[in-house]
């Protein structure tokens, strides 16, 4: 019998996901396979942050958090949003949850109602159309250019919105083509917003610390902004802790009040040791974070100079994130004269079997002349990527 629901039945498998567990299970089988697929950082959890989880083990925090976090960490939140973004939350307009994916779905489900639009830039990151459809919404895609370094323009902005238009989710780093919105470019989009009081903006800076051009510019910090906007973020890339599942939210009290009633019948509060470790993590100084950004950065100039030398392709230099997303399309319709690349899929497939490097198509990014690689990985494995793949796309011809 398959009785499921017709909601879940439409959402795509994301697709960042499903090529990590292919190539997990491929390594299971013995295959030497460099993993650019999934991004998160390969560094480990800094040591006194993992202190704090074992001491809070052992202080008994073994119960239910209250729904939208621990105070104390909501607190913490809250400074961080005075201290380095100049915006001002109470404790209560701030809701921790089960890392920033999780944050983002507690914002969808409770702005979204049956047929609101919801403009989402592509290349977008593969969950936000779902959550969107998930929540009975309808994506406004607005396909931005590599001659714009992907991304949006005011004019693009202006021309998507409609009446029905209830959100605009903006990602700055964004995943998957490292653009950052500056200043001057996100004033630019406020001015667009100003004529539209009534569109709410989901501003996604979970890649708040990988940024390689200078401070973090968010939306909200604009006058106005912040009663119209809910800022995501979390823990899991700034401080190498993707898997303690620790996202948080800020937004006006009615919506961060929608979705604590949200996050209470559907999660309760995320892991209690979690958040321990996490407030331990946003206490402490960003040594760790900045000698890690620090090698993203030298990942993303080699790994640039190395596509750059691969005829046909076409890319910008990621500014930000740990992702390079170049345009392949070149290699559509070639063949090595046994296998021919009809599109992203295929090559993504190609790239797998034959330079064993794991990519994502830039289908579920909304681009599907592009893939995506992460750089979140060694330097060594990162040459012997370059390296395969340098020699597997010399093959198509
Ligand atoms: N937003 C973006 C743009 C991301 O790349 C990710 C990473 N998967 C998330 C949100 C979710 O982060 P988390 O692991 O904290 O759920
Ligand atoms: N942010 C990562 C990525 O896009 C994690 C995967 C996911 O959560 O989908 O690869």
């Amino acid at each position: 019998m398959n009785c499921i629901s017709k909601r879940v039945d439409a959402l795509s498998e994301s697709s960042t996901m499903a090529m990590n567990q292919k190539t997990k299970d491929l390594q299971a089988q013995g295959v030497k396979v460099v993993n650019l697929s999934v991004g998160e950082p390969d560094f480990f959890t800094p040591d006194h942050i993992k202190e704090a989880a074992v001491k809070a083990i052992g202080d008994n925090y073994s119960f239910y958090s209250p729904t939208p976090g621990y105070m104390d960490l909501r607190q913490a939140v809250a400074d961080k949003f005075k201290k380095e973004n100049g915006l001002d939350y109470t404790p209560q307009q701030i809701v921790v949850s089960n890392g920033a994916k999780h944050a983002l779905a507690n914002a969808i489900m409770s702005l979204v109602d049956d047929g609101d639009e919801v403009i989402v830039p592509a290349p977008y990151w593969v969950t936000y159309t779902e959550l969107v459809k998930y929540a009975g919404g309808v994506s406004v895609v607005i396909r931005t250019t590599l001659e714009n370094n992907y991304k949006m323009t005011p004019e693009e902005l202006r021309a998507a919105i409609t009446p029905k238009t209830k959100a605009l989710i903006l990602c700055s780093p964004s995943n998957p083509t490292g653009s950052v919105y500056s200043r001057t470019e996100l004033k630019a989009l406020v001015d667009v917003l100003a004529d539209f009081p009534s569109v709410f903006v989901i501003s996604d800076e979970i890649y708040e610390y990988i940024n390689f051009v200078g401070r973090h510019e968010s939306i909200a910090q604009f006058p106005g902004m912040p009663e119209r906007t809910v800022v995501i973020n979390g823990v899991s890339k700034g401080y190498a802790m993707t898997g303690w599942r620790i996202g948080y939210l800020a937004a006006p009290l009615w919506l961060a009040k929608a979705c604590n009633k949200f996050q209470g019948q559907f999660t309760s509060g995320p892991s209690s040791i979690s958040q321990r470790a996490a407030l331990c993590a946003l206490v402490s100084d960003k040594q760790f974070t900045e000698e890690m950004t620090v090698a993203f950065r030298r990942r993303r100039d080699f790994v640039t100079e190395g596509l750059k030398k691969i005829p046909g392709i076409k890319l910008h230099k990621p500014d930000g994130a740990f992702y390079v997303f170049p345009d392949v399309s070149a290699y559509y319709g070639k063949s090595d004269g046994d296998i021919t690349i009809g599109n992203d899929n295929d090559l993504c497939m190609y790239l797998l079997n034959v330079a064993h490097v794991a990519t994502v198509a830039g289908t579920g990014f909304g681009e599907p002349n592009c893939i995506r690689l992460s750089y979140a990985t060694s330097d060594e494995n990162l040459r012997t990527a370059i390296r395969s793949l340098q020699e597997t796309f010399a093959r198509l011809k």
